[in-house]
């Protein structure tokens, strides 16, 4: 797999099951990875990375159902805005204008990441797919039902 020109490879990161933290493991081109919680070394073996560096199938899990959102830190672009509107007054309101034509050029250049909606892992540095949409609730929900019926199997429905 190629590493892009900033040197950074394709990661996962995800929260680990045993105490939540979350676990950054870098998707080498061995066919194993391992992602190690820094918390408690949990160690959680990775699928084998994708062909082409085409993510098919949630690294962690395997489910198929990805979506994609932008790589956006939440808390900057609250902060963009809130020191926009203290320097409104002076500026008379100038600063929102420029946080607005900020905030939406930082969005272009944002990295796409691509979510699990089965265990939410976060897959960074992989070609888009033309699969993998916006999050739509319907699927999220789908899952969500597909897991809980996992978790009680059909013949002790049955008996019960
Ligand atoms: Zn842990
Ligand atoms: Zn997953």
């Amino acid at each position: 797999m190629s590493r892009d020109a900033a040197g950074r490879g394709p990661t996962v990161a995800f929260a680990c099951d045993r105490c939540g933290r979350a676990i950054f493991a870098p998707v080498g081109d061995g066919p194993i990875d391992v992602g190690r919680c820094p918390g408690c070394g949990q160690e959680q073996p990775l699928r084998p990375a994708p062909q082409a560096g085409r993510l098919e199938r949630c690294l962690c899990c395997g489910l198929d159902r990805l979506y994609v959102q932008k790589d956006f830190n939440r808390k900057l672009g609250l902060g963009i805005f809130a020191l926009a509107a203290l320097l409104s007054v002076p500026t008379w309101g100038l600063s929102l204008l420029a946080a607005t034509i900020l905030d939406a050029a930082l969005y272009r250049l944002l990295p796409d990441v691509t979510v699990c909606y089965g265990c939410g892992a976060q897959h960074r540095g992989f070609r888009k797919s033309a699969a993998h949409g916006a999050f739509d609730l319907h699927v999220a929900e789908s899952v969500a039902a597909r897991a809980r019926a996992v978790v009680i199997p059909e013949s002790e429905q049955v008996r019960g």
